[in-house]
This record gives C-alpha cells, sequence and structure tokens, in this order.
C-alpha cells in the first residue's frame, strides 16, 4: 500500500518510519521496514497499526544504516499477519522486498522456486520475488539487472522496491501499473509511492513511467527500461503544500 525507499546520510530508518506514517492515511494492516547495516541485512515488521512496529523497533532496536526501505501493507494475498507483512526475504536473509499490488502467476513461481530448494515463509504472492532477486543477484551482482530479469517473468500490477547486503549502497525499483515517484536530494535519495513520504526532505522528483527500474544512489539516480535501454528523466518541482 505504502512504500519508501532511502539511501543518505541520515538513519535510513528514522526517515523511512517517517514517510510510513506521512503514508498512513492511505490505509493498512501491517507495516515493516529492513535496514543494511555492517554488512548485513536487519529487518521488523508488525501486523497492525504502525505503533506495533514502533513498539517492536524499541524492544529489539536495529542498527544504524544509510539505506532502508518500508512498507505498509493492505493484505491482498495471505491474512494481516507478521509473517505476511512486508518486507519479504531470501532464504539467506540477504535481499529485502517491499510490494505493492498483485503478482498475479505467483502460484507457479512458487512451484517453479519450491522445485528448486528454497523455502517460502510466508503465503503472500510478494514473497516469490525476494526469492527470485536472490537467484539473478547471485549471477549477475547487480540489483537493478536482477530486478529487470526479475519484473520480465512477473504477471500483474506492482511496485516493487529492493535492496540486497551485498549491494550496501543501493535501492533499486520498479513499477507497472502502479506508482512511483523519486525524490532527489543533495547528496541522497528518495523513493516513495507518494511524494508525501519525502516531501520534507526534498521538492525535486521524478515520476517513474510504465515498465521502468530505477537504481538508486546517494549522488545518482538511473532509469531504465525493463529491457535495460536507458530512459530520459525528467525533474519536476513538488509545489504542494506539505502540510496538506
Ligand atoms: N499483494 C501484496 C500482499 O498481499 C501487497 C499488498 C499491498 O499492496 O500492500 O502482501
Amino acid at each position: 500500500c505504502g512504500i519508501v525507499g532511502y539511501v543518505g546520510p541520515q538513519s535510513a530508518l528514522d526517515v523511512v518510519t517517517a514517510g510510513l506514517k506521512r503514508l498512513e492515511y492511505r490505509g493498512y494492516d501491517s507495516a515493516g521496514v529492513a535496514v543494511l547495516a555492517d554488512g548485513g541485512l536487519a529487518t521488523a515488521k508488525r501486523a497492525g497499526k504502525l505503533v506495533n512496529l514502533e513498539k517492536e523497533l524499541a524492544a529489539r532496536p536495529l542498527p544504524t544504516g544509510a539505506t532502508g526501505i518500508g512498507h505498509t501493507r493492505w493484505a491482498t494475498h495471505g491474512g494481516p499477519t507478521d509473517a505476511n507483512a512486508h518486507p519479504h526475504l531470501d532464504n539467506a536473509g540477504r535481499v529485502a522486498v517491499v510490494h505493492n499490488g498483485i503478482i498475479e502467476n505467483f502460484a507457479e513461481l512458487r512451484a517453479e522456486l519450491a522445485g528448486r530448494g528454497h523455502d517460502l515463509a510466508s503465503e503472500t504472492d510478494t514473497e516469490v520475488v525476494a526469492h527470485l532477486l536472490a537467484e539473478e543477484f547471485s549471477s549477475c551482482a547487480d540489483l537493478a539487472e536482477a530486478m529487470r530479469l526479475v519484473c520480465k517473468r512477473l504477471l500483474g500490477a506492482f511496485t516493487l522496491v529492493a535492496v540486497h547486503a551485498d549491494a550496501p549502497d543501493v535501492v533499486v525499483g520498479a513499477r507497472r501499473d502502479s506508482p512511483l515517484v523519486v525524490g532527489v536530494g543533495e547528496g541522497e535519495s528518495f523513493l516513495a509511492s507518494d511524494v508525501a513520504a519525502f516531501i520534507e526532505h526534498t521538492r525535486s522528483a521524478i515520476e517513474l513511467g510504465q515498465d521502468q527500474v530505477v537504481e538508486l544512489r546517494r549522488d545518482q539516480v538511473t532509469v531504465t527500461g525493463f529491457d535495460g535501454a536507458p530512459t530520459d528523466v525528467r525533474t519536476y518541482h513538488v509545489d504542494w503544500d506539505a502540510s496538506a
């Protein structure tokens, strides 16, 4: 339902949780975050309101990191439980994915992954993406390329945002028939399903087009089609009132 991603000098967890709060008005049933720190990936997720996630983070703090993603979920596949909350991980716990929308061919992909020995931990359509990304990244070592390859296999409407512990300075996003906006800051970059999530940090934004993948670094935003072809990006100024 709501998606936020960040890479930059601030605490990614603080930026992401504040962004999720600004997206609360959209409604949701669970929430979660993932942060890359100290060479690893740390996550927290809870069914219910953001206050449940905040309590979990207070009881079990995550390490401070510069790269992170977050999600508020509106369940479509699998009930609103802790296990079904996003982010979803691969079996090695190196990739984290958040998703808005529906992966229509998830049942076939689940069966295919199970056949290759993957152990799926949730009932969601989303989790297959984490496992597929891990597989693709293990051969190409490029998270944006892995995302492009995975997206070509997905049917349905989706916004996907992912991080990988072996690509600690990168957040990637992809979209088809579901919104995703980049926020371009000074030495920091944001991704969100809605500009409301990052408007307190930057008003410089790029709307991702249909079937595009974005690679976000602190000082660089690279957009391509699912086919890898570079895309012209147009940065615009968000001028609506942040308090609206
Ligand atoms: N289909 C996914 C799920 O049920 C994503 C739902 C959403 O858009 O929040 O977990």
